[in-house]
């Protein structure tokens, strides 16, 4: 999404339709985050999948998108997307890894 897109309401995310520029420029930016966020800011960020503070950050360059991006996560889809990729990849001991991961992330 670029900003002019933002602005003019082009794509249809009604999300982004009618922001004044700097709210425009604010959501560009969060939408592909090249720092990662402080912990402070990073419960200011909503999850991406529900909205809630987010409690976790992924640093990912998916290939189509064709550079890093920091995405912030509550704790219980940070779990849900650790389960997607060791799953998709068949990352060995990913059941155990998996069940340690939440009994860490729950203390
Ligand atoms: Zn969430």
């Amino acid at each position: 999404m670029t900003r002019a897109e933002a602005v003019s309401g082009q794509k249809p995310m009604s999300k982004v339709a009618n922001l004044t520029l700097r709210q425009a420029d604010k959501a560009v930016k969060n939408y592909l985050r090249r720092q990662p966020y402080t912990e402070e800011g990073l419960k200011r960020i909503p999850c991406r999948q529900c909205g809630a503070p987010s409690e976790h950050q992924w640093h990912l360059r998916p290939c189509a998108i064709g550079r890093y991006a920091w995405y912030g996560l509550c704790k219980e889809h940070d779990l849900e997307l650790n389960r997607i990729v060791m799953e998709f990849m068949k990352v060995d001991g990913r059941e155990r890894l998996l069940s340690e991961y939440a009994e860490r992330d729950a203390a």
